[in-house]
This record gives C-alpha cells, sequence and structure tokens, in this order.
C-alpha cells in the first residue's frame, strides 16, 4: 500500500513537471557543498545558490537550469535557522522535514509562481479556499525596501479576499538563507486549521491553529557581509512547502505526528519501549513529558538517520557537533522518560528506512551502517547519562528549596560528561529547577577564546603567519554561532 505522504510528494513533483515543463531534480545531501555559511542544508534553494549569485560555471549543466521542481531533505539546527528547541513542543517543528520546492532561473516571476501555487493547492489538493491566508511583504522604509502592491494585486486577481491578505515586516515576509547570501520579499500561504473567524489574528503568531504553509520567495538580493543588500544579477523564484505540514491539512489531521511519515514511527517507538501509548498531549497536560519524549525521538532518529546516511556522523565540531546534540537527547528522553533498553534507537531506523525510503534510497542503501553508528554513540553516552543523573538529583536532593541549579555543577556535566547544554535545562525543567543560562554561556564564551588563543599559539609554533581574518573564519567555520549551541567543541 502506498502512503499518502509519498502521493502527496509524487502529486506537487509532477504537477511542476506538467505546468511549463519544471525539470525534476533530486534532492541534494544535506551536508552543504562548499558553503561554510551552513552547517546543514536549510532549504532547497541552498544547492542553487551559484546561480542566484551568477557565479554559477556557464558550461554546466546548471546554467541550463530555467524551471526546476523537486524535494529537499532540509535540517534546522543550527545557524540562522534553528529550530531543535521547538522539537516536541510544538507538532510542526521537525529538525529534519522534507521542502517542497519549484523554481524559476530568470524565467517566470511573481504572478505565475503565485497562480501555480494557488492552482495546486485549491485545484489539485483540494482545500478549500477559505481556509487559506497569504501574507505579503508590507515593506520596511527604515532599509529602504517599500511594500510589495504588485504582490497583493495578483493575489487579489486570483479571488484571495481582501480579509485574507495581510501585511507584514521584514522578519516574516522577507526571506535569507544564512548571515549572508541570496535573499528577497516573500509571500506565505496559511493553513487555518480550525475555521475559525479570528482566523487572521492568529497569522505568524506560532499557533498550532493557523499554520504557515508554503513559501514563495522572489529572489532579488544578496545579503553582503557588511550587513547590505545588493540587487542580484537577475530575478527569480524560490519557492518552499514543508511536506510534513501540508500533508497533515490534507490527512485532516492537527499534528504531523499523526500523518503516516510519523505514526509508524510512534508505533515502533512503542513497541520498541514499552512505554504507554501515545496520547498526542501538550505541555502542562502531557505529564512526565512522555508524549514530548516519543515526539522527540521521532523527530530525532529521522535526522540521524538521514544526517548519517548523507556522511555526517555524530562528532566534535560544527554539523557533527549538532548531530551528536541530537542523539544525546534522543538516548535521554528514549531512556529516562520512555524507559526504553539499550540499543532502542537504532531499531527505529529500519522504520524511518520503511516510510522515506522510496523517495530516498540512500536510507534503504546504509540502513545497517546507520544503526552501528547510532548504538556505538547510545553506548558512548550512556554511562556518562547514568552518572549525570546521579549528579543532578544528589545535587537536588541536597538543597531541595533551591529554585536554581549550580551553574559550577551544570558546567561540569556540559565539560566533563558532555552533556548539551540544552538537555541539561530540559532535565531541570522536568524538576521545576532554574538554570542560569547566562552564566553557562559566558563560561562557554571564555572556553572558546582560550580555544582560539591556543590554536593561535599552535599556529605561530609551526611559523604559520595566520591573519586575524583568517583566524576569525576558522571559528566562525567551526564554532556554532548560535545563542544555544555550545560556543566550542567539548572534549
Ligand atoms: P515557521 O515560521 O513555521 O518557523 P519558516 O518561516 O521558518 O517556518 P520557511 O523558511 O519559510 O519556514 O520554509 C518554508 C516552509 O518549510 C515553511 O512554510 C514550512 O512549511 C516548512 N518548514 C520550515 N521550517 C520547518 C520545520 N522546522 N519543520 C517542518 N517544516 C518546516
Ligand atoms: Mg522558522
Ligand atoms: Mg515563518
Ligand atoms: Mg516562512
Amino acid at each position: 500500500r502506498r502512503l499518502l505522504s509519498a502521493q502527496v510528494r509524487e502529486t506537487f513533483l509532477r504537477f511542476f513537471e506538467r505546468s511549463g515543463g519544471h525539470l525534476r531534480l533530486p534532492s541534494s545531501s544535506v551536508r552543504p557543498r562548499g558553503d561554510p555559511s551552513l552547517l546543514f542544508v536549510n532549504a532547497g534553494m541552498n544547492q542553487f545558490k551559484p546561480i542566484f549569485l551568477g557565479t554559477v560555471d556557464p558550461r554546466s549543466e546548471m546554467a541550463q537550469y530555467r524551471r526546476v521542481v523537486n524535494s529537499q531533505k532540509c535540517v534546522r539546527a543550527g545557524g540562522k535557522h534553528n529550530d531543535l528547541v521547538d522539537v516536541g513542543r510544538d507538532v510542526y517543528h521537525h529538525t529534519f522535514f522534507e521542502m517542497l520546492g519549484n523554481w524559476s532561473f530568470g524565467d517566470y516571476f511573481k504572478e505565475e509562481a503565485c497562480s501555480m501555487a494557488w492552482e495546486l493547492l485549491t485545484q489539485v489538493y483540494g482545500i478549500p479556499r477559505d481556509r487559506l491566508y497569504v501574507t505579503y511583504f508590507g515593506g520596511d522604509l527604515s532599509v529602504g525596501l517599500e511594500a510589495d502592491d504588485n504582490c497583493r494585486e495578483i493575489w487579489l486577481s486570483l479571488g484571495v479576499p481582501a480579509g485574507h491578505l495581510l501585511p507584514f515586516g521584514m522578519k516574516e515576509n522577507f526571506w535569507e538563507m544564512g548571515e549572508t547570501g541570496p535573499c528577497g520579499p516573500c509571500t506565505e500561504i496559511h493553513f487555518d486549521h480550525v475555521g475559525g473567524r479570528n482566523a487572521s489574528a492568529l497569522v505568524n503568531q506560532d499557533c498550532p491553529d493557523v499554520v504557515e504553509v508554503w513559501n514563495l520567495v522572489f529572489m532579488q538580493y544578496n545579503r553582503e557581509r557588511n550587513g547590505s543588500l545588493l540587487p542580484l544579477p537577475q530575478h527569480h523564484v524560490d519557492t518552499g512547502m514543508g511536506l510534513e505540514r501540508l500533508l497533515t491539512v490534507l490527512e485532516g489531521k492537527r499534528s504531523n505526528y499523526d500523518t503516516d511519515l510519523f505514526s509508524p514511527i510512534l508505533t515502533s517507538i512503542q513497541q520498541g519501549s514499552g512505554a504507554p501509548p501515545y496520547r498526542g498531549l501538550l505541555g502542562k497536560t502531557d505529564t512526565g513529558h512522555l508524549d514530548m519524549a516519543y515526539r522527540v525521538v521521532a523527530d530525532h532518529v529521522r535526522t540521524l538517520a538521514v544526517c548519517i546516511a548523507d556522511g555526517v556522523y555524530p562528532g566534535m565540531s560544527g554539523s557533527e557537533l549538532v548531530l551528536r546534540r541530537i542523539l544525546r537527547r534522543a538516548v535521554r528522553f528514549a531512556t529516562e522518560v520512555l524507559q526504553a533498553p539499550p540499543g532502542f534507537l537504532a531499531n527505529l531506523v529500519p522504520t524511518v528506512a520503511e516510510i522515506l525510503g522510496p523517495a530516498y534510497p540512500e536510507l534503504k542503501q546504509n540502513t545497517d551502517r546507520i544503526m552501528d553508528i547510532i548504538n556505538e554513540n547510545e553506548t558512548a553516552f550512556l554511562s556518562s547519562l547514568q552518572h549525570g543523573r546521579r549528579i543532578i538529583d544528589r545535587t537536588l536532593q541536597q538543597a531541595p528549596h533551591a529554585r536554581e541549579f549550580p551553574v559550577d555543577v551544570a558546567w561540569s556535566l556540559h565539560r566533563n560528561l558532555g552533556f548539551p547544554l540544552d538537555l541539561i535545562s530540559l532535565m531541570l525543567e522536568e524538576k521545576s529547577v532554574g538554570l542560569n543560562s547566562a552564566a553557562l554561556d559566558q563560561l562557554a564564551e571564555e572556553e572558546a577564546q582560550q580555544q582560539a588563543e591556543n590554536r593561535q599559539g599552535l599556529d605561530a609554533d609551526k611559523g604559520l603567519l595566520l591573519d586575524v581574518h583568517s583566524l576569525a573564519e576558522l571559528q566562525r567555520r567551526t564554532v556554532p554561532t548560535t545563542d544555544d549551541s555550545p560556543k566550542y567543541a567539548y572534549t
């Protein structure tokens, strides 16, 4: 039996192949190629960056692309787009997700892009029009950017009622890949899951009732190192729609975890752990964080499988460090909340490969290797986890009324036992104990500086002339810079 997710993915690809002859391309690896500004591929457009920048080799195949469609494996767990902390807490942000996208490289522009998107959603997928809300760029005069009134006109002409058309500013409707790179104003389509009369007030409010599904970006600028926006040589269209969110809409569900991309994994989690069944509860009603654990484990095992299949292994710096954090979070939720036995996580991989393998054959081809690597890393962390748990419990017992956990103890869990900082705060949050993360960040910062100085000394010893520029570059490449990521590679 073919999964509905497979049909929905295929329908998207075929629609654009047939509409104006888009060329279907495979997903690129989640490991960015030759782009140190990214930890992971975080959008479908990443692999086309040279086209946007006009740096593509004119003799290459890529230089011939005019209209393209694909389904891209994306990871958002570091850098500018980091959704790790939302995972498990909500039902529509994942660390790994599939982005369905169509592109025009210097070919069609806003009008065709909007009308094809509207036709696909309302006529092919049959989504009721009155449940859709559309945002467009309302301009920002402080940076000299005007409102995209042309975009608004186009949507009106396609039959979107004025009350469903909403202007937003830079944060929501100006898409940027990273700190630098191609960017531009965008228009986004949101789905109202409830059919509520005040749905327009819930757009872009991070509310599960009205969820963003599709982003259509009009790529016009490049964000330079100094922060300025330079016009790109040509105008392009770059769209991205989350398959998991679209499927939730089409299956008439309220949570991505209730769709066929996730529910077989939840079943395997239940069977492998013997935990009480998944209830789909969120926040305070989710006693013991049981459902959150289900969601985190299901999300993280997909990300681990996809990354390892693409050659990103849990490790000590950059994207590999992020993957190590993801693995440790998964192991912790599996062991402490679901009470799962060792080896449990790796045993979920065949289910993931079953669901995603038809679209991404590398998951089927590498299943054994993925399982081995997960098992090795799980073993390496399990004894530290037990040890750390004892330290946490003992510390809490010694000061039963303390509202804050001692920073030095948290730091040693991190430094000596390899606990990701965000995992420590999660574990303490469960005990309703606070943690001074600013102080921890400070410690991490100092350590990073120390390491940089050591590196500089080392290079000087080797008689290498290292200018300030390349040192900064080196740090930028090896050190994740988002607030919640550790500022250095712990050992
Ligand atoms: P959100 O505001 O919900 O965080 P976004 O604006 O960051 O989404 P875009 O960068 O516009 O997302 O990406 C295009 C589409 O990819 C989104 O409209 C959404 O359908 C999907 N998407 C983005 N981030 C995630 C995620 N973490 N998990 C699942 N789908 C996602
Ligand atoms: Mg986001
Ligand atoms: Mg958004
Ligand atoms: Mg968006």
